[in-house]
């Protein structure tokens, strides 16, 4: 705004002393206005223009070299018309048309050429110069050069509507984008479109636990492989035209969350092909520095249905989708559906409840026996968490644990759970006359074992209730243990030094299985409980849980079986050689009271067969 007023008054001023030049040019102080008239042009950071009614070039001021490579020598000769972008030519021409019929200018921008062959952008004003007769005789053209300024504009635009970390259009840019597609959907049904919501499972463990310049490394890679694939040979199916889908928009929504916006894609199984190809194309591991660090995505997708009200909508299903792929072990596409609207409404308010769960101590732990299979003597207990809601009743962890991970109550619920189970098992070692050693095994959750207060945690509960490091076991699963592998090798080894036991929990489920194994320094597996369900009927399931004892024995890890339901199961992991169990068909897991009934209703274990210890 300043500068255009600037550039108006300077060609008014350069206007009012010409035309005294050129009228009073026969004035005894005409030499006088000549040289100032000379001086003000020839000093002039902006190019000043002479042209007379025809278009000739009268004078040029030396400014045109310095800005655009020409001497006024040179200019004089070629046609400084050519050397204007095409598409700016019209608009050049008729503003000079109107400066000469008028003798009023208007401002104007165009791009010209440099001598070397870039493009300039100049802010241009005409002003008429009348003879005596008051005709429009000639005109002086400023031109300012504002190269500079419009592309600091344009980076600014830019910057508004980008993503620093990764170059990729932000939030903002996206919504916008998404809210042309609801508009033109709104208008026209018939062409769809879809969104896919990705984020990068347990990222804010590497965060956590690498630091956020690792973290911000792991994005850019993120953000590059996801476009990587994206540009793949292979274009996006599309039904009906038979027309190539307009490109896809790749954008940071902040966090660890991408989006991509499918436009012409409107069946299902279309965009779960490119969510695949996405998965594929980030699945090799990367190099943090010298760490390897293997990081995968869950994926929501949702697609455009006529009945959304607000474009926003469509956004929040894609999330309730992204949810359930993490829920159901991370590293999935899940598509969203209306069973998942309801869950999505549910979720909302399930978090703001748990909030207030920990104050108003709505938490209970449940104890589940684990049996050693040849004695059937109880070795430990395992800490079950539930939550006792005012109006749902007794909620299962598969149901919050998730939200609590998420909104960050874990590591406090889990803090409050280590202190209370440890207690507990002092609790009954006091009430249970046998004096049997008897052991507690709590679960921990990703973001608990990236927190560095879980040592310290332990540390304090083992202090103030007394017991052994040796009866406390912690069980992680193995995608918590194979998400950062260096940061699970430091933990562990961690808890190692202080004396706790380490559990892998539902092993045999997860990608890692057999690499973390030898990888990390644990002290058991445990069989997850859906390879002993399926071990009568699948012998896959049944090979794999020999290979997997087999294995655990040879590298000194005891082997726990979960999910025991029924005799035959219990027989043949006996055979197996299968040393501990747990699941119904010994006890469901019990209130504290009932647990320590359990303990003395249970059988004395035979003499001499060695009291076996997880
Ligand atoms: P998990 O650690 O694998 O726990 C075993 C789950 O299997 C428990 O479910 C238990 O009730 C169930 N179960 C035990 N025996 C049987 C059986 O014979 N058949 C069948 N079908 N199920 C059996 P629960 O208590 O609902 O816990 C579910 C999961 O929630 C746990 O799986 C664990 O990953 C997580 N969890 C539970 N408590 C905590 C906790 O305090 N902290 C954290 N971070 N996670 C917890
Ligand atoms: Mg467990
Ligand atoms: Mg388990």
């Amino acid at each position: 705004m300043l500068e255009s007023l600037s550039i108006s008054l300077a060609a008014l001023a350069l206007l009012v002393l010409y035309q005294q030049y050129r009228i009073y040019g026969i004035h005894k102080d005409s030499s006088k206005r000549e040289e100032l008239f000379q001086i003000v042009t020839e000093n002039a950071a902006d190019m000043i223009a002479l042209v007379d009614v025809k278009g000739k070039r009268l004078y040029n001021s030396p400014a045109y070299k310095r800005i655009l490579g020409y001497s006024p020598a040179e200019l004089s000769e070629t046609s400084s018309f050519e050397q204007i972008h095409p598409d700016d030519r019209f608009q050049v021409l008729e503003a000079a048309r109107e400066a000469r019929a008028t003798g009023i200018g208007k401002r104007l921008e165009y791009r010209i050429r440099h001598k070397d062959g870039s493009w300039r952008v100049l802010e241009s004003l005409a002003s008429a110069v009348r003879d005596s007769k008051g005709e429009v005789a000639k005109l002086v053209i400023v031109n300012r050069d504002i190269t500079e300024r419009k592309r600091a504009e344009e980076q600014l635009e830019h910057n508004r509507l980008h993503d620093p970390l990764t170059g990729l259009p932000n939030r903002g840019l996206f919504l916008d984008r998404l809210h042309q597609l609801f508009l033109r959907a709104q208008r026209d049904p018939a062409q769809p479109y879809a969104l896919l919501l990705t984020n990068v499972d347990h990222f804010k463990v590497f965060n956590e636990s690498m630091g956020t310049a690792a973290g911000d490394e792991i994005l850019r890679e993120m953000a590059r492989r996801i476009g990587a694939s994206l540009r793949q040979a292979d274009t996006i199916a599309h039904h009906g035209s038979g027309e190539l889908s307009p490109e896809p928009m790749l954008s940071r929504l902040g966090g660890d969350e991408f989006t991509l916006l499918l436009d012409g894609v409107g069946d299902p199984s279309d965009a779960l092909r490119i969510a695949k190809r996405i998965q594929a194309g980030v699945a090799e591991p990367l190099f943090v520095g010298p760490r390897e660090v293997r990081a995968a995505l869950s994926v929501g997708i949702a697609l455009s249905v006529p009945g959304h009200g607000q474009p926003e909508e469509l956004l929040k299903d894609a999330d309730a989708a992204m949810r359930r792929a993490k829920a159901l072990g991370g590293s999935r596409c899940e598509v969203f559906d209306e069973v998942m609207h309801m869950r999505a409404e549910g979720r909302l308010r399930l978090e703001a409840d748990l909030r207030n769960a920990i104050a108003a101590r709505q938490f209970r732990i449940y104890y589940q026996p684990v049996v050693q299979l040849d004695t059937r003597r109880v070795v430990s207990f395992e800490a079950l968490l539930r939550w006792d809601h005012p109006t749902q009743g007794l909620i299962s962890p598969y149901r919050f644990i998730e939200a609590a991970e998420d909104s960050g109550l874990m590591v406090s619920i889990g803090h409050w759970l280590i202190l209370q189970a440890c207690r507990q098992l002092r609790e009954w070692e006091v009430n249970n006359a046998s004096g049997q050693p008897m052991n507690i095994t709590v679960n921990v959750s990703a973001r608990q074992f990236a927190d560095a207060r879980l040592a310290t945690d332990l540390q304090d509960a083992l202090r103030e209730t007394g017991i052994n490091p040796s009866q406390l076991q912690l069980e992680m699963t193995e995608s918590v243990a194979a998400a950062d592998p260096k940061l699970t090798v430091t933990v562990l080894s961690h808890l190692k030094h202080l004396g706790v036991g380490v559990v892998l929990d539902d092993f045999g489920v997860g990608s890692a299985s057999l690499r973390g194994l030898w990888q990390f320094p644990v002290d058991a597996l445990k069989i997850d409980r859906s390879l002993i369900r399926d071990m009568q009927s699948d012998r896959a399931a049944s090979d794999m849980i020999e290979v997997f004892i087999t294995l655990a024995h040879k590298i000194n890890l005891k082997v726990i079986a979960e999910g025991i339901e029924t005799a035959r199961q219990l027989e043949r992991l006996s055979e197996l050689g299968c040393e501990f169990g747990q699941g119904y068909y010994f006890s469901q897991p019990l209130e504290a009271k009932a647990a320590l009934q359990f303990l003395r209703q249970q059988v004395a274990p035979a003499r001499g067969t060695g009291a076996g210890s997880l």
